[in-house]
């Protein structure tokens, strides 16, 4: 049986978490609520993130958009996602929740988290 440490990063509780794990089977100790065992066995089966960045705008000299993926998205696809990212530009004006990149990698949509005017 193999025993992991880890934090949970889903509320700022930070649990500490330890997984007793044997074979495909995960027990979950330490977590205040079930988000943190949930957390805990997708973190070591199948870990994903919520991207969070800039994207630059076309016509609006040296000024970005924030954006974020519609849902996370394979923690190993991240720097696929940031090349995609930093060869888009954005054209103004963009409502929050404005599709930028639509299905990046299969996974998700990249949206406007602000408004430009
Ligand atoms: S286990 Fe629940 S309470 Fe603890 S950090 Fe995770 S989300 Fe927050």
């Amino acid at each position: 049986m193999e025993k992991i440490e880890m934090i949970c990063i889903n509320c700022p509780l930070g649990c500490s978490l330890t997984v007793e794990r044997n074979g495909e089977d995960f027990k979950v100790s330490g977590n205040t609520c079930p988000r943190g065992a949930k957390y805990a066995v997708e973190e070591l089966t199948h870990p994903v993130r919520t991207l969070t960045t800039t994207v630059a705008l076309a016509n609006r000299e040296g000024r970005y958009v924030n954006v974020k993926t519609s849902k996370p998205i394979s923690k190993e696809k991240l720097f696929e996602a940031m090349e995609i990212v930093n060869a888009t530009k954005a054209v103004a004006p963009i409502k929050i929740g404005d599709v930028i990149v639509e299905n990046m990698l299969g996974e998700a949509d990249l949206v406007a988290a602000a408004d430009v005017d």
